[in-house]
């Protein structure tokens, strides 16, 4: 399939994601883990209205894995995943809600990180990598795609196996440069602190394998 470009407004935000010089590049780990979350809340919902489905606590969670040799970096989710149509409506252009739009008033604190306190959403992934892959299957859907971009340039949709319904984002951590280390993206102990610090307040269980040294 031909490469698909992203709409005007989109191409220029993930260009200062791409180019970002914020500090806090953290950040980003919340923003997935929050799509993850909000995504299992749309099963929870869906459950509450629709008696053909039941929803056990137990096969709903969000999985943080590094791979250090390969400079990857997956957050998994089981949640209602997305349709190839969802991709391209939900990638492709910047998502009205809550994307570099303030965050509810009473997280916000005075003069500190401002940035932090916006939701700059699914594009933040590209402060800290230069290829991102979103692997989903849709609730309802015996059909799965997957979704890749390289930054400005655009993005591919192609059909894919998986066989849970949900979504897997890869990272591919950018090189350290003079300047800049990328390399904590990879170290699960630091993502464990990070994803601490930032989705603590997450009702999913989020899983890692983290090897105490
Ligand atoms: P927002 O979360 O504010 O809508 P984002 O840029 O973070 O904006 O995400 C854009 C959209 O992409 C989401 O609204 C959602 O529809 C879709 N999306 C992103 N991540 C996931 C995911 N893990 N599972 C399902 N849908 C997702
Ligand atoms: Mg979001």
């Amino acid at each position: 399939m031909a490469k698909r470009q992203f709409k005007a407004e989109s191409k220029r935000l993930l260009e200062m994601m791409i180019n970002s010089i914020y500090s806090h590049k953290e950040i980003f780990i919340r923003e997935l883990i929050s799509n993850s979350s909000d995504a299992i809340d749309k099963i929870y919902y869906r459950a509450l209205t629709d008696d053909s489905l039941t929803f056990d606590k137990d096969n709903y969670y969000i999985k943080v894995d590094t791979n250090k040799a390969n400079r990857t970096l997956t957050i998994k989710d089981t949640g209602i995943g997305m349709t190839k149509e969802e991709l391209e409506s939900n990638l492709g252009i910047i998502a009205k809600s809550g994307s570099l739009s303030f965050k509810n008033e009473n997280e916000m604190k005075d003069g500190q990180d401002i940035i932090g306190q916006f939701g700059v959403g699914f594009y933040s992934a590209f402060m800290v990598a230069d290829v991102v892959t979103v692997i989903t299957k849709a609730l309802g859907s015996d059909e799965a795609y997957k979704w890749e971009s390289k930054g400005v340039d655009g993005y591919t949709i192609k059909p894919c196996d998986k066989d849970e319904i949900g979504t897997e984002i890869t990272l591919k951590i950018k090189e350290n440069t003079e300047d800049e280390s990328y390399d904590e993206y990879l170290d699960a102990s630091r993502l464990k602190t990070t994803i601490k610090k930032y989705s603590d307040f997450i009702r999913y269980p989020i899983k890692m394998d983290v090897t105490e040294t």
